[in-house]
């Protein structure tokens, strides 16, 4: 097997097949290898969707051989190492690959060990679910379906996650279908998020506060979700809230809220929820092999990899680009974000192999699309400034229609017909 290419793309999901095809449509000699262990390629996006009980898992899982580019190498492998000194990656196998330059982008790992039980709670607890995971949203709609009242908790964990509005797009589409079944007077749903609000840009929060208002849904903001106990159906979460605030809420909710219990640092109590339902979010960080080599940044606790957040060249290694999850910029991890970096990538790529000053910035655009109810979809769409960005001649601080049938139909045909085909 060839041992050296010009361009080696570490993972061949939304970000490395994007870039690759766009490449190649740039520059069809360029010699380029994807590295990915995976069979399948998978949207993401749409688990929300089979999680509503409006979209077929089966059209969000792919072969991976249809999508890698005719004209490039795929090297069937997971990378276990970087050697920067020699421009080379280790792969499981034991395989070593050389390359000119290289583009990182494995995504990002979930880090089910740092909440407690969690990992065998979503596979053998039939109260509790993840969308995170393909395996997953089928048993998330069952759940929604079968629920009869009760307490019904989602969470969100305290790191960067990928698609920030995941953790609460499900929450506002069963508190929606418990409404239709007519069943939510008999429902007490908690939103127990380790950030410190609902969403970051504060021209799309009103039609969330709204939906939140309507469900009647409880919001713990700084509360960190550290235990799922599936002896007794609890869950369990660090805050710093006033001890008066806690007790309050635990007369308010009644048999709900359990017990705070204070720790050491006298700050910190720790609220058990028991709970009827329950979604859980993992936190999220680099992959291992990422975070544990010198492509991470030093500074960033998660151990992305540290490039320019502009021009997307790693920070010191300047034959290195990134995209996707993997990366520290201040953007929101999303396939929308990948859309606009992809473009970045290629043309300094191709400035760089020209000796040429590489020039294209990427703005920090992401979008999220955010169901606030069946039929309804806010688009929330911003960039590094945290204002937003819109794209479309309507007020996209509301929830439409229209942008549903965006979500539903259009984007999952848009991303195999055209965005991993490099025309999109
Ligand atoms: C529930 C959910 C809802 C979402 N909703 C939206 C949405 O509405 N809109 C939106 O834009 N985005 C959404 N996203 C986010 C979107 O799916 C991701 O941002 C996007 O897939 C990231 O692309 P990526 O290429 O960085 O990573 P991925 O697409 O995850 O691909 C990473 C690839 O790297 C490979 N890999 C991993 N480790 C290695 C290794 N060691 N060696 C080689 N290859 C490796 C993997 O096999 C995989 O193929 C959602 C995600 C989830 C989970």
């Amino acid at each position: 097997m060839k041992k050296k290419f010009q361009i080696v793309i570490i993972g061949a999901g939304n970000a490395g097949i994007s870039v690759a095809v766009q490449l190649l449509r740039k520059n069809s000699g360029l010699d380029i290898a994807l590295v990915d262990p995976s069979e399948y390629h998978y949207y993401q996006p749409a688990y929300t969707l089979v999680a509503a009980g409006v979209f077929d898992i089966n059209k969000t899982k792919k072969f991976q051989k249809d999508y890698i580019p005719q004209n490039t190498t795929w090297i069937k492998d997971s990378v276990t190492e970087f050697k920067h000194d020699t421009n080379s990656i280790v792969c499981g196998s034991g395989n070593e690959i050389s390359y000119d330059i290289m583009i990182v982008a494995p995504g990002i790992q979930l880090d089910w060990s740092k909440i407690k039980g969690s990992k065998e709670a979503i596979f053998n607890n039939p109260k509790v679910t993840s969308n995170y995971l393909f395996e997953l949203p089928t048993k998330t709609w069952q759940m929604i379906q079968d629920f009869k009242g009760g307490v019904a908790v989602f969470t969100n964990p305290n790191t960067p996650i990928k698609c920030g509005g995941a953790p609460h797009k499900i929450m506002y589409l069963a508190v929606d279908y418990w409404r239709k079944k007519g069943i939510l007077d008999k429902c007490q749903v908690h939103y127990i998020s380790g950030a410190g609000v609902l969403f970051g840009i504060k021209e799309y929060l009103g039609a969330l506060e709204q939906t939140v208002a309507e469900g009647n849904i409880h919001t713990h903001f700084g509360s960190n979700v550290v235990e799922i106990n599936s002896s007794n159906n609890t869950v369990v979460y660090e805050t710093k809230a006033n001890k008066e605030v806690l007790e309050n809420e635990v007369k308010q909710f009644g048999g709900a809220c359990y017990g705070i219990t204070e720790q050491a640092d006298e700050q910190l109590k720790k609220v058990e929820i028991a709970f009827d339902f329950c979604h859980v979010v993992p936190p999220q960080s680099a992959p291992d092999f990422v975070k544990n080599s010198p492509l991470a940044d030093p500074n960033n606790p998660h151990g992305y990899v540290e490039v320019d957040m502009y021009t997307l060249q790693h920070s010191r290694f300047k034959n290195v680009f990134s995209l996707g999850d993997v990366i520290n910029a201040p953007c929101s991890k999303t396939g929308a974000a990948i859309r606009k970096q992809a473009p970045v990538v290629v043309d300094n790529i191709l400035s760089y192999l020209k000796n040429e000053a590489i020039v294209a910035k990427y703005s920090g655009y992401s979008a999220c699309p955010i169901p606030t109810k069946y039929g309804r979809l806010l688009l929330a769409e911003f960039d590094y400034t945290n204002k937003p960005a819109m794209s479309f001649p309507i007020n996209q601080t509301k929830p439409w229609w229209v942008m549903w049938i965006l979500k539903l139909k259009i984007l999952p045909w848009l991303y195999w017909n055209k965005i991993l085909k490099g025309t999109a």
